[in-house]
């Protein structure tokens, strides 16, 4: 009963990471499920983000149903990075914010990942999941 909700941001870290350039890591083991950092910035139009990422290469902008939220001055959210096989996911909270929860487990000293879900990414992508989606797409081609 009585179960504490936690906050995690406090033990996420930013630094180098093997997947690409900066990556958010915890220190700390994490339950499943669990809301790890609320996700805050400057709250946009989807016309003014598209302008962002293309005049400006930001591509630190979140969708929130029909906002976006523009992550570039947050601390730790915005070097999260991609997994094809994520540990978190991000859920809606409110016009102005979004949360990253952890799916499974994570253990203290693991990359915090989600999964970007744009479609150039898989298709440039050397994972095992990727890499066999494409052989089933192929052989239905054929
Ligand atoms: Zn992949």
């Amino acid at each position: 009963m009585g179960k504490n909700i936690k906050n995690f941001s406090d033990s996420v870290i930013v630094k180098y990471s093997e997947i690409h350039g900066s990556g958010i890591f915890t220190t700390e083991d994490i339950p499943a499920k669990a809301p790890i950092l609320i996700i805050e910035g400057d709250v946009i139009s989807t016309d003014e983000a598209v302008r962002r990422e293309c005049e400006e290469g930001n591509v630190y902008i979140f969708w929130n149903g029909d906002v976006c939220i523009d992550t570039v001055r947050s601390e730790k959210i915005k070097y999260i990075n991609h997994s094809c096989s994520p540990n978190c996911r991000v859920l809606g909270r409110s016009k102005k914010s979004l949360k990253l929860v952890s799916i499974g487990k994570i253990q203290d000293g693991e990359e915090l990942t989600i999964d970007y879900a744009y479609d150039e990414i898989y298709e440039h992508c050397n994972c095992s999941k990727c890499s066999s989606k494409r052989s089933v797409q192929e052989k239905q081609i054929l």
